[in-house]
């Protein structure tokens, strides 16, 4: 199996996540004692969400730069950036690294057209809803996503950075979000992408009406299904 290289601490709520489902799905798929080879590169948050908020994207993207060339040098195969929103600098990310990258909205994209679904609604941070590094991937899938109103949009959001980034999960913010996603039903969607990494701790299967697309757990199996193909083929391939 190769290794898979992990960005993440975006936040280290959902990294744990991943760390965790990767191990179950290794398990799942080749029995016994595997286990998946991982390195994990855990970066503080609140570093980065400061230079979100200041909009220094450059230099959050030269961070996640200088990070995946680490983790190239530690051994990763394939990288995986653990968070939606910072795919925004995925091609600075990216610059002069010589390891595929699996991206979170091509996975997801993937996933829902496989199931021959096509109104996405986007539960995610108002980077992700709001600007359009994410949203054209899906369009460019043949995907027509559809974004939830400004208020909810703003709540949304809200509840991301100030509940599940810090790992906080409560019954009032798990009511909004039920309510959210069935306006976003209302509004047309066929189906739910939790596009942000956190939004899986409230929204699943069982609270939501639609088919419901975990982009954490859709990016672990994707990522896990690369690195033991690309072990298979004991050769890279780029995305
Ligand atoms: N994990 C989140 C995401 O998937 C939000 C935190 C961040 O801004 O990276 O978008």
């Amino acid at each position: 199996m190769n290794t898979i290289g992990i960005l993440g601490g975006m936040s280290a709520a959902s990294t744990q996540v991943y760390y965790r489902e990767l191990c179950d799905m290794t398990r799942m798929r080749l029995g016994g004692l595997h286990s998946p080879e991982v390195l994990i590169r855990s970066l503080d948050f609140a570093r980065i969400e400061a230079l979100q908020m200041a909009g220094d994207w450059d230099r959050a993207g030269a961070i996640l730069n200088a990070e995946a060339k680490a983790l190239e040098r530690g051994g990763a195969d394939l990288i995986v950036l653990a968070t939606n929103t910072m795919h925004k600098l995925a091609d600075q990310m990216m610059a002069d690294v010589n390891i595929p990258m699996i991206h979170i909205a091509d996975a997801t994209a993937d996933a829902i057209v496989s199931e021959n679904l096509s109104s996405p609604g986007l539960m995610a941070t108002a980077f992700t809803m709001e600007q359009s590094f994410y949203t054209d991937r899906l369009v460019a899938a043949g995907l027509k996503p559809i974004v939830p109103e400004a208020a909810d949009r703003a709540e949304t959001h809200r509840i991301i950075y100030e509940e599940l980034c810090k790992g906080i999960t409560t019954e009032q913010s798990q009511r909004t979000y039920v309510e959210i996603a069935g306006r976003l039903v209302e509004a047309g969607a066929d189906c739910l992408i939790l596009g942000c990494t956190e939004v899986g701790m409230l929204l699943n299967e069982h609270n939501v009406d639609v088919p419901v697309f975990d982009t954490t757990l859709i990016h672990c199996s994707a990522a896990l299904s690369f690195a033991l193909e690309q072990a298979d083929q004991s050769v890279g391939r780029n995305t």
